[in-house]
């Protein structure tokens, strides 16, 4: 071994203020301290950045990280800074004398490490440039970037293994991933040229998250309540296409949420914009499509509401898994919708011409539609589904018992047999208008005030007739066909509930009162604002100051003194002689 994981820790704790490191960061650390290749796969969210960066201390020489974005190694090279270590980053947003200049500095052994772009390793002048440094390792960051079969292939990423045949002294090779599949593993093994690798899958339960979906019930109302209920906290909500964003965005302005919106329809410039004040808390909640997120660190968001269901239960999981990074308690909900699944067959349909790939596409969303409708734990459905297994979570939507089951038997006999009188040939909202007995023209028209059905449900709105109709899509009683006009279509297990043979229940969530916090809110929000002011002079967001969880655990031990202040979790040395002072002197006039 090259260090020891004793002296593993004691680095972990002081620079980065951590007691031990998290179940699988240690054995992936173990496995490059023992010069082996090693490829990690480990959730967002899980720690990959400390197993490559606490070996990096160890080792001697620049470890080179190849990472694929560039606000990414900003952020990476912002936080190792600001704990104390030495770092760099080189890619096309710096000069080429800029460029000079940090590899002029790496020769002279400046940095731990240095953070590289893919595309630079594509030239063959920069690959000589770094032939003469001494790399001990070269880490990956999202690796899945090499197969073709991943979500972002990056064909610069073949050129990783050229470097690593380069350099005079063979490196360890370290690759890190939250991609699942089969296919990309092997491709990761095999495009990086990695020599008998250790591969652990590791982290994928996130003990602060609590998951849960929500189904038959109103999107909007749902997601309302929430951010009201919410609204002192930082949150990101995704959804599926440009115009939903818009359109939440719209509603949430209307609603005077602090909102920014992002999607890839926006200039670059208002999208770095809208990134900036999100980072630095001057708004709270981002609506977005799926282009928000890669290379946002920002620990602090305490909920992820999925407004669509994603393609598949990587990128679902990527997502939400940007909530409580910091391990604070934080909500991953998931709004799904029958629809959701027609959006993304669409999408798949729109972007993919190989068959096999497509078949492939329809495969995952299938998984990720089976998520939607488990009622096993959620945690463990994820953890299974990366290939490891867990106990059952105890916090999810499927593992709490706050829910109320209520018989809806007459209503969904009613919606059926409307349904079937209706021949089977309309979609939810005519079907609806026939069930509170609306008298709109197409009703009149067609001559549906006639039907036996007409007004069986009047003393529910439409809205609401509209949603149980959801629920029973969602539940499989009901289909919704494909195509232009979608309609509804009563599915065998229907035709038993119309029998009488089989009964229909409701799980109701109940209203959970919002869990009191033990700290005291106000201690609270002045820390907060003692840290964005230090932010601002510093020209740093908050979280790279303290995390969320850093104050938190302030607020409970009150530090008056060093030796109080350095037992807080997230304040290593570094954070100590930089900011230590300012809160120290706090909460000696808080006391007073
Ligand atoms: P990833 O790169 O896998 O998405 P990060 O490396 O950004 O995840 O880590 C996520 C968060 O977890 C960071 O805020 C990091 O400081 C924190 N973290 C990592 N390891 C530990 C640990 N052993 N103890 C406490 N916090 C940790």
């Amino acid at each position: 071994m090259v260090g020891t994981m004793e002296q593993a820790e004691k680095l972990l704790k002081t620079y980065y203020g951590y007691g031990s490191f998290r179940d699988g960061q240690k054995q992936v650390i173990a496995s490059i301290l023992n010069r082996q290749d090693t490829l990690g796969i480990m959730p967002t969210g899980g720690g990959k950045s400390i197993c490559y960066q606490v070996p990096a201390m160890l080792l001697g020489g620049t470890t080179i990280v190849v990472s694929p974005l560039i606000s990414l190694m900003k952020d990476q090279v912002d936080g190792l800074d600001s704990i104390g270590v030495s770092a760099a980053y080189i890619n096309s947003s710096l000069s080429y004398a800029q460029v000079e200049q940090r590899i002029r500095k790496a020769r002279q052994g400046e940095y731990k490490l240095l953070y590289v772009a893919p595309e630079r390793l594509e030239s063959e002048r920069f690959i000589e440039l770094l032939a003469d440094l001494e790399v001990p390792m070269v880490a990956i960051d999202e690796a899945h970037c090499v197969s073709q079969w991943g979500h972002d292939f990056r064909p610069s990423y073949m050129a990783i293994s050229r470097l690593v045949t380069l350099l005079p002294k063979r490196p360890i090779v370290a690759a890190f991933t939250a991609t699942a599949t089969d296919q990309v593993r092997v491709d990761i093994v095999k495009h990086l040229q990695l020599r008998e690798p250790e591969v652990f899958v590791t982290g994928f339960a996130r003990e602060n998250l609590a998951l849960s979906v929500i189904k038959g019930e109103n999107k909007r109302d749902v997601l309302l309540g929430y951010i009201r209920e919410h609204d002192a906290e930082v949150g990101i909500i995704y959804a599926a296409t440009r115009k939903e964003v818009d359109n939440l965005y719209e509603l949430l302005k209307k609603q005077r949420v602090p909102v920014g919106k992002y999607h890839a329809g926006m200039t670059d410039k208002e999208r770095a914009i809208v990134q900036e004040q999100f980072l630095y808390d001057e708004i709270t909640v981002m609506v977005a499509s799926n282009a928000f997120g890669m290379g946002i660190d920002k620990s602090n968001v305490r909920y992820v509401i999925h407004y669509n269901m994603p393609k598949n239960m990587e990128a679902y999981y990527q997502e939400a898994g940007r909530a409580g990074r910091d391990g604070e308690p934080s909500e991953c909900m998931l709004l799904f919708s029958p629809q959701d699944i027609h959006i993304q067959k669409f999408l798949i349909e729109q972007s993919i011409g190989d068959p096999e790939r497509q078949a492939q596409e329809y495969r995952r969303l299938q998984q990720m539609a089976d998520y939607c409708h488990t009622s096993q734990c959620l945690q463990r459905y994820i953890v299974r589904y990366f290939g490891d297994d867990c106990e059952d979570c105890g916090r999810c939507s499927s593992c709490s018992t706050e829910r109320q089951l209520t018989d809806i038997t007459i209503e969904a006999q009613k919606i059926f047999s409307c349904v079937r009188r209706m021949k089977e040939r309309f979609g939810a909202t005519t079907v609806a208008s026939v069930l509170k007995g609306s008298r709109n023209k197409k009703v009149l028209e067609m001559g549906f005030d006639k039907l036996t059905t007409y007004g069986l449900l009047k003393d529910r709105t439409e809205k609401e007739i509209v949603d149980l109709i959801q629920l029973l899509v969602a539940e499989g009683y009901l289909l919704i066909t494909d195509g232009k006009f979608p309609v509804l279509r009563l599915h065998t297990k229907a035709q038993a509930v119309l029998a009488g043979s089989e009964r229909v229940e409701q799980k109701l969530r109940l209203r959970q009162e919002p869990v009191a916090r033990e700290v005291e809110a106000d201690l609270f929000d002045e820390l907060r604002q003692l840290r964005m002011t230090i932010a601002k002079r510093e020209g740093i967001p908050p979280y790279i100051v303290f995390p969320d969880s850093t104050l938190r655990e302030m607020c409970g031990i009150k530090p008056t003194n060093p030796a109080a202040m350095l037992k807080i979790k997230g304040i290593g040395e570094a954070k100590f002689f930089k900011y230590g002072a300012y809160f120290i002197e706090f909460f000696k006039n808080y006391q007073a």
